[in-house]
């Protein structure tokens, strides 16, 4: 896609998918400012990228407003694993809160477009099954995974409040299980712990009994669905669900990363985490017209350059 030279910013542009997608628009020629606290990312994500005159990295924390002349806003930071956003669950709270303020604020000074990285756990534990946007979910406000749903709710409601109320031109996405290069070794999500843990030959750690099943999208479809949404007709807001429609038990992809690494780890079960969600599949009809997106990455090929990434990691 080629587009006119933009100032963009990116929050959390340090993390996992931030710094594919600011990869992607200095790529497709922008000027991107990347906005992290490293939290949970890490400069080595965007080294590659700091020799570029057009990237910029500012060290700051969103919960704090920043300034910065800008033509769109894609507001990623927030972290999204379990064990990270669960570590300081009033920061995580107040990260979705004032982070979505700040990006909406600075939006409304510079008429600038935002971007919101919303996620399918606004859905909770859904009953419905696939999840289509009109779902309004199911979630608990009181459990340990509520202050990465119910921060990233607000953060939504925020965004419509900030259109409807100040004109402010938003778009919200709802990303569904992502994952590729660049994940933290400890990050704790299923597809990193699986891959690491028979990589190193450590036991695979499936929670519960493994019959949850999850939707995975790999990286690049993913930063391509964001681009799209960023640069969509001017009267569509969203929500709009990106992800792959691709649904896996968790035992079902632990069998298929000992097959690909060839492995001898041994699967062994943990306890099921407070509310983790049953299923979850996302409809991305919505995707496919607005857009005329939907992913092309299979499991299995996202699954081999993920695998081939943490063995370089690892150094194996
Ligand atoms: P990540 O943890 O790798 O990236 C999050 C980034 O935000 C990190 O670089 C972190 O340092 C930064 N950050 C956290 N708190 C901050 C703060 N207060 N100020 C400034 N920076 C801060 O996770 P990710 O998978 O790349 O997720 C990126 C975004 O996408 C998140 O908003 C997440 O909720 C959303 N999302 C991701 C998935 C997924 O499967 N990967 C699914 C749904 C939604
Ligand atoms: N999970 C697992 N073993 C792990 C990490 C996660 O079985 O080592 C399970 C987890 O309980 C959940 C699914 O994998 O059912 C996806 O978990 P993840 O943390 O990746 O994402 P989320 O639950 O936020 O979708």
């Amino acid at each position: 896609m080629k587009m006119d030279k933009k100032r963009i910013v990116v929050t959390g542009g340090a993390g996992f998918i931030g710094s594919h997608l600011c990869e992607r628009l200095l790529e497709q020629g922008n000027d991107v400012v990347c906005v992290d606290n490293l939290f949970t990312g890490r400069k080595d994500n965007i080294r590659h990228l700091m020799d570029n005159p057009y990237f910029e990295f500012m060290r700051h924390d969103i919960i704090e407003p920043y300034y910065v002349e800008v033509d769109q806003i894609y507001n990623l930071a927030c972290p999204a694993s379990p064990i990270h956003y669960q570590y300081d669950p009033i920061k995580t709270g107040k990260t979705s809160v004032m982070g979505a303020l700040h990006s909406l604020g600075l939006a409304k000074r510079c008429h600038a477009r935002v971007l919101q990285a919303s996620t399918s756990e606004v859905y909770g534990d859904p009953e419905i099954h696939p999840q289509p946007e009109e779902y309004r979910g199911c979630v608990n406000p009181i459990g340990t995974r509520s202050c990465y749903d119910e921060g990233k709710r607000m953060a939504e409601t925020l965004f419509f409040d900030y259109h409807r109320q100040h004109g402010v031109d938003i778009k919200v996405i709802r990303i569904f299980n992502t994952y590729g290069p660049r994940m933290a070794v400890n990050d704790g999500r299923v597809v990193s712990n699986f891959i690491v843990q028979a990589l190193t030959g450590e036991d695979i750690t499936i929670y519960g009994d493994g019959s949850q099943t999850r939707s995975f999208c790999y990286v690049d479809d993913l930063v391509e669905g964001m681009i799209r949404m960023m640069n969509s007709r001017d009267d569509f807001t969203g929500p709009v669900n990106l992800g792959n429609p691709g649904e896996f038990t968790m035992l079902g992809l632990a069998e298929l990363v000992i097959r690909m690494t060839g492995s001898q780890s041994k699967i062994v079960y943990r306890e099921l985490p407070q509310d983790d969600p049953k299923q979850r599949k996302p409809v991305i009809d919505l995707a496919k017209t607005e857009l005329d997106w939907e992913p092309t990455v299979a499991l299995e090929q996202g699954l081999e350059k993920t695998i081939a990434y943490f063995r370089e990691r690892l150094a194996l």
